[in-house]
């Protein structure tokens, strides 16, 4: 299969072409493209993952766009299946309705809904809800779980249907969608229309100044277009007619941004947050390419140090497996260059990935019971964001005398 792939020249936020690299990463293929055994004597492509900072508004990006139904149309990330986001969505949908719809009987859209999760918690409230994702299986799942879906990639011309169809939304959500846009201006454009001149558009991205400050350089792959941080989003949503009335930090997926956007001179205050957080980002130097070639350094030293770890442990003739399939798994090991000569096969808990292939480098993904069944001596764990919940729900593997290598923020074997 040929996937289609253009390097775009200019900036996605201000169309700016003064760009400069500043990190480049190893050539990967897409970060969640798991293969079944049946494929594995097929070739993977792989794309450059090269990142840019527009030199006129500051956003960084990548300007390599992989054809999105590619990326999409099987995507097999299931919200649902994670207790931690089930619980982060009830909160979220609570927060909203209190917020900006007090009165209930109102129409909420999800762009990205996934397996309708965040929906549901709408739905429970008294609202009229309506999910937009193309992933095909998971958006009929949704629906068979009672949430409207349809199955389609946001759009003006899709807003406009819904909006005759039910009218405007009042609450309209976006969650680790609004990094994954090629045309961004388009997908605005259909936001103005569906929320009117009263409604709300809140998304959640990973937060720019988070994945710096902690080291989180494997949340740059294909997926990810856009590496948000709120100094460059003021004016874009501004250049379209919106405006940006709140910008919050929030804990998920190792830190992230909850911005909240309205119709320009709509019936909400800007919060002061947005001005402080711009303030902030400018004093750690998010607007500065030096920033990004110093944090390259610092993950090139790091990889540097793993590899010697490893080159070690694998002399001595003992046997390393992963633990988590994230697509990020796939950045950071190909980047530091580990690959199955090194780990034999790795532990993921989702099952729509285990009996599948890690893209590319074609490794194993296995279920849980491989820990005690196979006893690997040590266990890199490449969802290391969640290092410290893994090692405590295998205490029975380290008490046997395995050990857990964290890769990140700094390389540990514990
Ligand atoms: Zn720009």
């Amino acid at each position: 299969m040929t996937i289609h792939h253009f390097r775009r020249h200019n900036c996605r936020l201000c169309a700016s072409t003064a760009l400069s690299l500043v990190f480049q990463l190893k050539p990967t293929p897409l970060a969640n493209a798991f293969v079944p055994r049946n494929m594995l004597g097929n070739v993977q492509s792989v794309f450059p993952l090269d990142i840019f900072l527009c030199n006129n508004c500051k956003h960084l990006q990548l300007l390599d766009v992989v054809d999105p139904r590619v990326l999409y149309e099987h995507y097999v990330y299931v919200s649902g299946t994670s207790p931690v986001f089930v619980e982060h969505f009830r909160q979220y949908a609570e927060s909203m309705l209190a917020r900006f719809a007090p009165q209930r009987d109102v129409l909420t859209v999800d762009i990205g809904s996934n397996d309708g999760t965040l929906l549901s918690f709408f739905k429970q409230s008294g609202c009229r809800v309506l999910g937009v994702d193309p992933a095909i299986e998971i958006a009929r799942d949704a629906v068979t779980r009672g949430i409207p879906t349809l199955v389609d990639f946001f759009s003006p011309t899709l807003a406009e249907q819904i909006v005759e169809k039910h009218g405007t939304a009042s609450v309209v959500t976006a969650n680790n969608v609004f990094a994954h846009l090629d045309d961004l201006a388009s997908f605005l454009r259909g936001i103005r229309t569906l929320i009117g001149r009263h409604g709300v558009f809140a998304f959640e991205v990973a937060y720019l100044r988070d994945m710096i400050e902690n080291g989180l350089f494997d949340m740059f792959y294909h997926e990810h277009l856009d590496y948000h941080s709120v100094g460059p989003l003021v004016p874009f949503f501004a250049s379209h007619g919106l405006e940006l009335i709140d910008a919050l930090r929030i804990d998920t997926h190792g830190g992230s941004l909850r911005g909240i956007v309205q119709a320009a001179g709509g019936p909400h205050q800007v919060s002061r947050s947005v001005a402080e957080l711009v303030e902030d980002e400018r004093r750690i130097g998010l607007d500065k390419a030096e920033t990004y070639t110093d944090f390259a350094s610092d993950i090139e030293k790091i990889g540097q140090e793993l590899r010697l770890v490893l080159k070690k442990i694998k002399s001595e003739g003992k046997s390393v497996a992963g633990y988590g399939a994230p697509a990020k798994a796939t950045t950071l090991m190909y980047h530091f260059g580990i690959g199955p000569d090194v780990v034999d096969y790795i532990i993921d808990d989702s099952p729509w990935k285990q009996s599948l292939y890690t893209p590319g480098l074609h490794i194993p993904v296995v279920p849980s019971s491989f820990m005690t069944e196979k006893k690997p001596d040590y266990v890199l764990v490449l969802a290391w964001n969640f290092a410290s919940s893994i090692i405590q729900k295998n205490s029975a593997f380290q008490a046997s005398g395995g050990r857990f290598i964290v890769p990140l923020p700094r390389v540990r074997v514990v």
